[in-house]
Order: structure tokens, then C-alpha cells, then sequence
């Protein structure tokens, strides 16, 4: 499942070739029931397809785990638009040769000036795709209120601090929170708590300053580690060119259970947490 290394992976490999890119057509599946699931706003294929065509992609961007491709301004004065895309579980978005096959269950080809195609493809179907200015989109209910980035300079360990110490829930549920912290999901929760040391189903708002600095340090640690190595290819994840990453080797408790701990040799124990399986060590984290 993409979080914000994978998300941040494909917008990195996107970007360069999508950027100053005009939309010269925009193809749809036929399959009416998928579109009903993935295209989120607006709803209609046929207005989703004209607000879309003939547009320009100015930059490719990442918020929490959303791809954002900025539009050129509409001919009205109308405020800025933006294609916003999760890949949900199993979507996957890549720049393609027009004569290359498209793959099974491909739901979505942008046409661009370039000659290249835009294609999303989604098995489970899961994904989004959200047309529209930021405030359209808030109001419509379809794109949520996303807390902080956690690896923006501007997010302090103070200002972290201070958002766990407001919540009265498991630290993981508070982490798996995108209104509390943009872009984490269960990887990345379970590895940051076994780096911090801190049991993830632990109360936010009773962890001490020392776990919370150590927190703080451990999300941007096991993100920026992702990043560096393309993110983790734990169910069919692969990068805007097609490839796996190689950070699921890097991990040390998530997908482990019942394996030894890396650090002290205990079976590590799975729970469950937020409605999610969590995997921690009883003896490395308090
Ligand atoms: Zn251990």
C-alpha cells in the first residue's frame, strides 16, 4: 500500500515527464461500475474527461499520500485547479509509449503533447481521481483536511510534541491519522514506534518528552530511509517507471510477526490496533 515514500517516489519519476505536459485527450474505460469507484469528483465521466482535456500539467506534486498535478489556470478567472490522485492499495501510474500494451485493468490514459500516455491502472480499485480547486474539492467532501507533513522543515519536534501530547488515543491510531500527520500509514507507524522504542498501542497524551522527541526523529528516519531506497514493495508497488523499491528490506518489525526482533532476538508480537495488524518487540519497546 502506497504511503508518503512510495507516493514520493512516483512523484519524483513523474514529475520530469509530465511537467509543462498538455493534455491532448483524455481516454476513460468503458466500465461504468469503475468509474463509479475511482472517479470521485466530479462524477461524471464526460465532465471529468472535458474539464480534463486540452489542460496543462504545470508540476507534479506530493501531499500526505496524494499526487497532485497542478493545472494551468482556467480561461476564466476561475482560482486554480488540480488532478489529484491516490493510488489507493493496488493503483499504479506510469508514463507510457502509445505503441506499448496496456496493461489489464488500465482505467484511465491521458494522451500528451510529448506523443507519451498517462495510464492509471488499479486492480482492486481502491485509487482516486479528483478534478477541481482545492476549495471545491474540501467542500465536496472527497479530498480530507491533511495534517502536517512530517518531513517539512516548518514541522518541529515541538510542534510534534505538542500535537501527540493533544491526543487521547494509541499513538499508532493518532499516527495512522491523516487529519494528525499527512502520508504515514501501517508501515511506516510500526517501524517509526520500534525505532522510537515506544509500544504503539501506548496513550499519545501519556508518552514523555524523551519518546516523543525520539518519535518525531524515528518518522522522519524511516521515511527519508524509504525514500532512499524507492520505498517498499510489500503488495505490488512499483515506481513511475515500472520497478519495485527495495525498502522492505530495510524493515525490521512490520510483516515480521512471530520472526526475532532485529535488535534483541524476542519473537516479535502481533496485535491489533486501529483496526490494522501491528507488529512491535516486548522488550525494545516500553
Ligand atoms: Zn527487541
Amino acid at each position: 500500500v502506497p504511503e508518503l515514500p512510495e507516493v514520493e517516489t512516483v512523484v519524483r519519476d513523474l514529475g520530469p515527464q509530465l511537467a509543462g505536459q498538455r493534455i491532448r485527450s483524455v481516454w476513460l474505460t468503458r466500465d461504468r461500475a469503475v468509474l463509479g469507484r475511482i472517479l470521485r469528483y466530479p462524477k461524471d465521466p464526460a465532465a471529468f474527461r472535458q474539464r480534463l482535456r486540452g489542460r496543462r500539467l504545470e508540476q507534479v506534486e506530493r501531499r500526505g499520500k496524494y499526487i497532485v498535478m497542478r493545472l494551468d489556470r482556467p480561461p476564466a478567472d476561475r482560482a486554480e485547479e488540480r488532478l489529484v490522485i491516490h493510488l489507493g492499495m493496488t493503483g499504479h501510474l506510469r508514463v507510457w509509449k502509445p505503441e506499448e500494451p496496456v496493461v489489464k485493468h488500465t482505467h484511465v490514459r491521458l494522451s500528451l503533447e510529448s506523443g507519451l500516455e498517462l495510464r492509471y491502472d488499479d486492480p482492486r480499485q481502491f485509487g482516486r481521481l479528483l478534478l477541481g480547486t482545492e476549495a471545491e474539492l474540501i467542500l465536496a467532501g472527497v479530498l480530507p483536511r491533511l495534517g502536517p507533513e512530517p518531513l517539512a522543515a516548518e514541522l518541529t519536534a515541538d510542534d510534534f510534541s505538542r500535537l501527540v501530547r493533544g491526543r487521547r488515543r494509541a499513538i499508532k491510531a493518532a499516527l495512522l491519522d491523516q487529519s494528525f500527520l499527512a502520508g504515514v500509514g501501517n508501515i511506516y507507524a510500526d517501524e517509526a514506534c520500534f525505532v522510537a522504542g515506544v509500544r504503539p498501542g501506548r496513550r499519545a497524551d501519556r508518552l514523555t518528552l524523551r519518546e516523543r522527541r525520539a518519535l518525531y526523529s524515528a518518522i522522519r528516519e524511516v521515511l527519508e530511509k524509504s525514500i532512499l531506497a524507492r520505498g517498499s514493495s510489500v503488495i505490488n508497488y512499483v515506481d513511475g517507471f515500472g520497478e519495485r523499491g527495495s525498502n522492505q528490506e530495510n524493515l525490521a518489525v512490520y510483516g515480521r510477526a512471530g520472526e526475532p526482533c532485529l535488535r534483541c532476538g524476542t519473537p516479535l508480537r502481533s496485535t491489533r490496533l486501529a483496526g490494522r495488524t501491528t507488529v512491535y518487540c516486548r522488550r525494545c519497546q516500553r
